[in-house]
């Protein structure tokens, strides 16, 4: 195996830095630095810590006589004929005959033509990686070639070894990134700081990082490169706890919290009131809250469950304990339409114990008179938009706030909190069922309750695939659900969100067919990603109103909007989607007293399509499947937390690299303990990383 090497062949007199903009690389000038900037790399540095995505082994080299029809292929071969043939279209084709020991070969290298007088000429020994495909003779078409070279310090790229592949960017290949990273490694790669302190690598056996970031690249074989590839994944999500963990200690150490009375009179006489016993998941979670607001310091916490299952009543514990106590609650939801309905439960529950509580939105008339009734402290429950935090809003006293399904809710934002007053306990809620380990790093410090069970009763969604050849009886079934009074969703894949319209041609195609075919004379409406938030709003309130009858969408109805004489949900082409996104539609619907029912369209026959439904037929937990989607469809599939928002990882998967997420959470904490400001010398790298990972907070 070709060793790295880290003289240059053509000496740079220029000092490369990692801070260095990859313009001072040789080979990247001003057009390729800005592509590059699509994938965030801007410095050296960032060039280096854009990891291969994964390897092929081309390091086994075989002969021309072991050619095989259909076999991927490595060969070492002298190029011994060569033409240019023009093609249609301009582009040139180079074609090739190679000869090792064993025979010859032919070799088409499309739009290569111009090499043939070069790179490619007679004469000239290559490694070759491709498909043997059969035309007039055995012919690789189109492999990756490299030429082989005596040169000292040379190392080859592409072919003849474990060969990385990159995630790319429009115009920049494979080739080109293995051939700047090459050059940022010669001339950049042994200044890569260690950031991990010594007792961490040797107490996990870890490779330095100036080893390890050769072998990650050009790996000498699979197993350094994943150890190599651990490591820096390891020292990103260290970095990163350690800026949670810090973070959040911050905090609790510079704000005062509020000591609410937990066991007050309303309290009492609401529990009283309550015409069911809470589930043990609630029970807890009520537990958990209320231990949290009684003490001095205040709540950080996120309450996690399905939906259904009983959140806003937990939740509502945590108002009246706030009511006991005399302080205001604020109670935020992300759109005005979930707003208004968490005001709508709230009020009804709250209305029988003589609280008043108020909407306050964008769109509330009059709102500079409810602000004064706020700030003086007369309406004690607010439920709201983002407008509940903008500076003309103020409280008398505030001391609770509900944050509903805001995964991203700054801490900046929260900063705006403590100046309203004392450190107000904060409660967020959602129903992205999310594994723990993401959990953790995407809400940052908080503490976290689950509520695992549903309540008794509960008539689950009817989940079912529906073949081809009984779509018309589907379309059939939503025609007497409507006459009935009942509402359906018809839900398409996007094939992508940043594609204008093509992406969104399927749901319009569909949309236009069944509105003037099998389903012509209900009231069909298309609901979509590029209407703006008022326009999603008023479809949705009008769907509400049960003014529409079957909502054609994409995947953007809102998690959490109650309809419940919403009662079908259809999904195309549900091959598409993960499982946790298909569960997370099926609870639009099921959220009154009737049956509902879910209808999978587009399954793939393969038997991991059939798995998938077959799990969501039986399954009515969102955490179970959750996991079994990320065992499933593996990383970089898993939609739910995507759309969640977790913060971008130059090296870290969190779904693969769930375990040493676990560790390094416990290493940072363990870290914290012994150098809380982490001042030691040893830790001063670390620190460095941990601050330039400040901007990830706002
Ligand atoms: P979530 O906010 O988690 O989606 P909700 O709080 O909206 O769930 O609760 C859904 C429904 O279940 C509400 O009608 C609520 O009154 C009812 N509910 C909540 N907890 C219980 C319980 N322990 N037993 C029976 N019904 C419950
Ligand atoms: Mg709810």
């Amino acid at each position: 195996m070709v060793s790295p090497s880290r003289n240059t062949s053509t000496p740079n007199t220029s000092i490369i830095e990692l801070e260095s903009p990859v313009l001072s690389l040789p080979g990247i000038g001003e057009k390729r630095a800005a592509q590059l900037a699509a994938l965030d790399i801007r410095t050296v540095q960032d060039l280096l810590l854009h990891l291969p995505r994964e390897y092929r082994d081309r390091s086994r080299i075989q002969t021309i006589a072991e050619a095989e029809p259909g076999a991927l292929m490595t060969i070492e071969a002298e190029i011994v004929r060569a033409r240019s043939v023009r093609m249609r279209g301009g582009k040139t084709t180079a074609l090739l005959e190679v000869k090792d020991a064993t025979g010859t070969i032919k070799v088409n290298l499309f739009g290569r033509g111009f090499l043939v007088n070069s790179a490619l000429k007679r004469g000239t020994r290559c490694l070759f990686t491709g498909k043997v495909g059969e035309y007039k003779g055995l012919t690789l078409q189109n492999p990756e070639y490299e030429p082989v070279t005596e040169e000292e310090g040379v190392r080859n790229l592409h072919t003849g070894r474990i060969v990385p592949l990159y995630a790319l960017t429009e115009g920049v290949s494979q080739r080109l990134l293995r051939r700047w990273m090459d050059a940022a490694l010669q001339l950049a790669a042994s200044r890569l700081p260690e950031t991990l302190p010594p007792a961490l690598v040797t107490r996990h056996g870890l490779p330095a990082a100036a080893e390890a970031i050769y072998e990650v690249h050009f790996p000498s074989d699979m197993e350094s490169a994943e150890a190599s590839r651990r490591r820096f994944v390891y020292e990103e999500l260290l970095a990163m706890q350690l800026a949670i963990l810090q973070r959040r200690q911050l905090m609790v150490d510079s704000v005062r919290g509020i000591r609410h009375q937990t066991d007050g009179p309303l309290l009492a006489q609401f529990r009283e009131s309550l015409p069911f016993p809470l589930t043990p998941g609630q029970q807890q979670a009520v537990n958990d809250i209320l231990r949290d607001m009684a003490a001095p310091r205040p709540m950080f916490r996120l309450l996690q469950g399905d939906v259904g299952c009983g959140k806003t009543l937990v939740a509502l514990h945590a108002v009246i304990a706030a009511l006991d106590s005399g302080s205001q609650t604020a109670f935020m939801a992300p759109t005005e339409i979930l707003a208004e309905q968490h005001y709508a439960t709230l009020r009804g529950l709250l209305e029988p114990l003589g609280i008043r509580a108020t909407l306050l939105t964008g769109a509330t008339p009059a709102s500079s008179r409810v602000r004064q009734d706020i700030a003086c402290g007369n309406i004690p429950v607010v439920v709201g938009t983002h407008a509940l935090f903008q500076k003309e809003t103020r409280f008398a006293r505030l001391g609770l706030v509900i944050i509903d399904e805001q995964h991203r809710f700054g801490v900046r934002q929260r900063d705006e909190l403590s100046r309203k007053g004392e450190f107000p306990d904060v409660l967020h809620t959602t129903a992205t069922p999310i594994p723990r380990t993401l959990a953790i790093t995407l809400y940052g410090g908080m503490d976290i309750s689950v509520i695992p069970d549903l309540p008794p009763g509960r008539l689950p969604v009817k989940t079912s695939y529906v073949p081809e050849n009984k779509k018309e009886e589907l379309y059939q079934y939503l025609r007497d659900q409507a006459t009935r009074g009942y509402q359906s969703y018809i839900v398409c894949p996007l094939v992508e969100e940043s594609e204008y319209f093509a992406g969104l041609t399927p749901l319009i195609d569909h949309f236009i067919a069944l509105s003037e075919g099998s389903l012509a004379g209900l009231r069909c409406t298309l609901l979509h990603g590029r209407l703006d938030a008022r326009e999603k709003e008023e479809i949705m309130t009008r769907f509400k109103a049960r003014q529409i009858d079957v909502l054609f969408s994409t995947t953007v109805i809102e998690v959490g909007v109650d309809s419940p004489t919403a009662t079908t949900m259809v999904i195309e082409d549900a091959g598409r989607f993960g499982l946790t996104q298909l569960h997370q539609l099926r609870g639009r619907v099921g959220r009154g007293s009737v049956q509902s029912y879910c209808f999978l369209l587009g399954v793939p026959s393969t038997p991991e399509g059939k798995q998938r439904i077959e799990l969501l037929r039986t399954c009515a937990n969102g955490f179970e499947i959750a996991e079994a989607d990320l065992e499933l469809r593996g990383p970089g599939e898993y939609c739910g937390v995507r759309q969640a928002g977790l913060p971008d990882f130059r090296a870290a998967d969190l779904l693969r690299d769930t375990r040493l997420l676990d560790l390094a959470r416990r290493d940072a904490a363990e870290l914290l303990e012994s150098d809380p400001a982490l001042a030691q010398p040893e830790h001063a790298a670390l620190s460095r990383a941990v601050q330039d990972l400040e901007g990830m907070f706002v």
